[in-house]
Order: C-alpha cells, then sequence, then structure tokens
C-alpha cells in the first residue's frame, strides 16, 4: 500500500542519513531536508522512485547512461561472463578475451594512431594513470624536466589527487590544499561568462593562446602535456569556439607538447560523434575513456595511448609500475562490448547527429525566450541553459547560482532531472531519447523555470 511504501521510504532515508557519506555533497544539509530521494528502478530514459514518482532522466545517471536503462542484453552479457570468469587480472602476462576483445574493438573506434589500451575503473583513476604515463614518456625521452601539466579552470578530471589537481575546480582544491606540484590551469573557453565585447572566434583563439602564455611562463622544456575535455561538462557545457581548437593543437605542435582529450562526457556518442575529438577534429596524443564505454552498468575506464607515447614505454620503458586490481575487469570489458555493440547496431551515433540531437537542441533553443534565460547552448544531446537576472547585461543570479535551487526545488517537483552547474543548468540525456520524450524534457524544464520566474 502507499502507507507501507512511504514507511519504507522514510526508514531507509533515516539509514541513509545516518550511515551513508555520499560524494560531493553537504551531509548536513541533506539531513536537514529530510535525506535522499531513493531511486528504486528505471528504464529507457524514466527513473522510478521509492515513491512511485517517475522522472525523466535529462542526466543519464551522471552523464553515462547513453543507451538508457533497462538493457536486458546488458545483464545477460554481465551474468555469462561472471559464470565463465568473473575475475582474472590482467597483470603478470595474463588476458581475458573481453579484454583482449575490447581492446581491439576500442583500437578501431577511437581517431586513428590510438592503438593501444590501458585499463582502469573510472574516469579518475584514467587520468591519474595518464599523469603518471606523460611524465614517464618524457624520462624516458630524454627530457625528465618535462613534468608540468596544464588544464583549465573549472576542468573536471576526477577526485583522485592527482585528478582533482588536474582539474581546475576551485572548492576541490580548497578541500586540502591543492593541486599537487606540476599542475597548472589556464582560463576556459566560456565566451558566455568570460567572452565580454570580444566575437566568440577572437575569444576562442585568446582563450588558446592562454596555454601558450602559461607555456612560455614556465618555459616550453618543462612542460609536459596539455589536457582538457573536448567540451567541459561539469564546469557547466562550455561550448568552445570553433577557433579554439584548432588554435590549441597548433599550440601543442608547436611547443612540443602531448595533448591529451578527457572524453569521460564526451565519448561514445554524446555530441553526435563516437568522439568529442572526432566533432573538433582534434588530434590527441592520449585519451580518457569512461562512463559511456559500459553506459555506467559497471565501472570501467580506459586510457586510449597513441602511437608515439606507446612506442618509447614498449622499447625503451620497462615495467610500467602502475596498475590496478580491476584494470580490464572481464565483466565490465564483456559489458562493454555488448553497449558497444548495442550503440552500433541501433546506430545511437547516427540518431543524434541527424534526428534526435538537432531535434532536442532546436526544442532547447525555443527555451532562450524565456525571461530567466541568457543563453542557450548545446550540440547532440549536450546542452546548458543559463540564468540571468538580466538579459542585456547577463547579469548573475547570485554567485551560489539561483540554477541549483531550480533544479533542486523545481525540477524534482515536476519529475525532471537537470544539473545545476552555478547559475547553469544543464541536460544531456539517455542517447535513445526519442522526439516525443525531448519534447517532454523540455516541457518538463520550461514548467521548473516557470516556477522559479
Ligand atoms: N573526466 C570527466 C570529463 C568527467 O566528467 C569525470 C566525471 O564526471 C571524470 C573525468 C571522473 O570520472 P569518475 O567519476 O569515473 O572518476
Amino acid at each position: 500500500t502507499t502507507q507501507t511504501i512511504r514507511n519504507s521510504t522514510a526508514v531507509w532515508r533515516a539509514a541513509d542519513t545516518r550511515h551513508h557519506l555520499h560524494p560531493f555533497t553537504d551531509f548536513q544539509g541533506l539531513a536537514a531536508e529530510g535525506g535522499s530521494r531513493i531511486i528504486t528502478k528505471a528504464e529507457g530514459v524514466w527513473l522510478e522512485d521509492s515513491e512511485g514518482a517517475r522522472i525523466l532522466d535529462g542526466m543519464s545517471g551522471l552523464w553515462c547512461v547513453n543507451v538508457g536503462y533497462g538493457r536486458e542484453r546488458l545483464a545477460k552479457a554481465a551474468y555469462e561472463q561472471m559464470l565463465a570468469l568473473p575475475y582474472y587480472n590482467t597483470f603478470f602476462k595474463t588476458a581475458t578475451p573481453p579484454s583482449i576483445e575490447l581492446s581491439e574493438k576500442l583500437a578501431a573506434l577511437t581517431p586513428e594512431g590510438l592503438s593501444r589500451v590501458f585499463y582502469a575503473s573510472s574516469g579518475s583513476e584514467a587520468n591519474d594513470t595518464i599523469a603518471r604515463m606523460v611524465r614517464r614518456y618524457w624520462q624516458l625521452a630524454g627530457q625528465p624536466a618535462r613534468r608540468n601539466i596544464i588544464s583549465r579552470h573549472n576542468g573536471y578530471h576526477g577526485s583522485t589527487m592527482a585528478a582533482a589537481s588536474l582539474g581546475g575546480m576551485q572548492p576541490m582544491h580548497e578541500l586540502d590544499g591543492l593541486p599537487l606540484p606540476g599542475f597548472h590551469h589556464v582560463r576556459q573557453p566560456y565566451w558566455f561568462g568570460e567572452g565580454g565585447d570580444m566575437s566568440p572566434a577572437d575569444f576562442g583563439i585568446a582563450a588558446a593562446k592562454a596555454i601558450e602564455d602559461k607555456i612560455l611562463e614556465l618555459g616550453p622544456e618543462t612542460v609536459a602535456a596539455f589536457i582538457g575535455e573536448p567540451i567541459q561538462g561539469a564546469g557547466g557545457v562550455i561550448i568552445p569556439p570553433e577557433s579554439y581548437w584548432p588554435e590549441v593543437q597548433r599550440i601543442c605542435k608547436a611547443h612540443d607538447i602531448l595533448l591529451i582529450a578527457d572524453e569521460v562526457i564526451c565519448g561514445f556518442g554524446r555530441t553526435g560523434h563516437w568522439f568529442g575529438s572526432n566533432l573538433y577534429d582534434i588530434k590527441p596524443d592520449m585519451m580518457t575513456l569512461a562512463k559511456g564505454i559500459t553506459s555506467g552498468y559497471l565501472p570501467l575506464s580506459a586510457v586510449m595511448v597513441g602511437d608515439r607515447v606507446a612506442d618509447l614505454l614498449w622499447s625503451e620503458g620497462g615495467e610500467f609500475a602502475h596498475g590496478f586490481t580491476y584494470s580490464g575487469h572481464p565483466v565490465a570489458c564483456a559489458v562493454a562490448l555488448e553497449n558497444i555493440a548495442i550503440i552500433e547496431e541501433e546506430k545511437l551515433v547516427e540518431r543524434v547527429h541527424d534526428d534526435t540531437g538537432p531535434y532536442l537542441q532546436q526544442q532547447l533553443a525555443s527555451l532562450a525566450e524565456h525571461p530567466l534565460v541568457g543563453e542557450v547552448r548545446g550540440v547532440g544531446f549536450i546542452g546548458a541553459i543559463e540564468l540571468v537576472t538580466d538579459k542585456a547585461s547577463r547579469g548573475r543570479f547570485n554567485p551560489k547560482g539561483r540554477a541549483g535551487t531550480l533544479c533542486r526545488d523545481h525540477c524534482v517537483k515536476i519529475g525532471v532531472v537537470s544539473r545545476a552547474v552555478g547559475d547553469t543548468m544543464v541536460v544531456a540525456p539517455p542517447l535513445t531519447l526519442t522526439r516525443e520524450e525531448a519534447d517532454e524534457l523540455v516541457k518538463r524544464l520550461r514548467l521548473a523555470l516557470d516556477g522559479a520566474a
């Protein structure tokens, strides 16, 4: 009965509040609000909570459930692999069929030259691996002074010490005095917020030039790599001006610096291309993959290593003294293979590119007329809605972000998941979202905006 459901929800909430320290959460604040919303089931793009409410998941969980919820094929792939071989490591000269097949598949899917894979279980671990691998590369290349890594303010690369140092999130740095030595940050290509009177094209060049300024300040002979998300996701869906990535590539080449694309969000179809690097014609030396690689059904990440780095590690490196118990986990790899097969068979990348992506962007764009909205931007199945107090001056609501309140108070009531980043609402629905569901998503976002106006 409804009463029993309510009672068990209350009991769960109390237990959760008492015992679980949630990530990126104000523990006391959550308790004061009565505890967590408890999600019990999901199908397609719809979540269901413990009280039976249906919620349209405009965020694919945490930007990861690319093929949508409820995929029996993925459950079967995991089940069958667990029975055949639930675990074996890939240390000490052993491999498993799923780890072999997935490596071959990823080498074929990713841009040319990225033909080798190092596995981990999360985006954070993969980026940690990259920090170590690029420094090792430069040691072997006879330039051990190249240890500095440059990334962007407001970039997100994960939560381990090295990944949080790579990232440019101020509150994460303040938590315990990061970044670690050797990690440096430059401005983000955020035209709406920081472009001032510049055209997007000029601003894109200026934002890229900040990388060159930093390289010259540090001394090019000390710089190992630049890492960036093709589109910054957690930083607020920062779509760079077209001029940005070509200039970044020119700069990295001119100073012989490794270019790394963090494709944790952009990868596996999110932008209407297999990878964000395909969208912007980026030719990275290394690439980070996670999230959409398994559509979040199991934890898995991968570092794609280009020939330049891999060949030297291979020929001169000896043992690469790094790895994780779950590197190349056979069940996670089996699920990744099946997930990629679904994306291919259902032509999800093509659908987002040609059909549902442009349609969703067109519908989202209609929100720009709302009095609270300063800009709507996006590509494929990733988008952002900037809230303002005044459209002309792009006046911010408040530094704490009104979007947070809007998402928490109004989206929840209306039954839609959108995430707040400062004053920006972001969306990244499953790639399976239909046109009708896109209409429903935008309708609910408009209702939430109306509620907050
Ligand atoms: N890189 C990017 C671009 C991400 O968005 C994230 C997570 O949101 C990470 C890395 C970290 O991944 P994980 O949370 O799996 O450690």
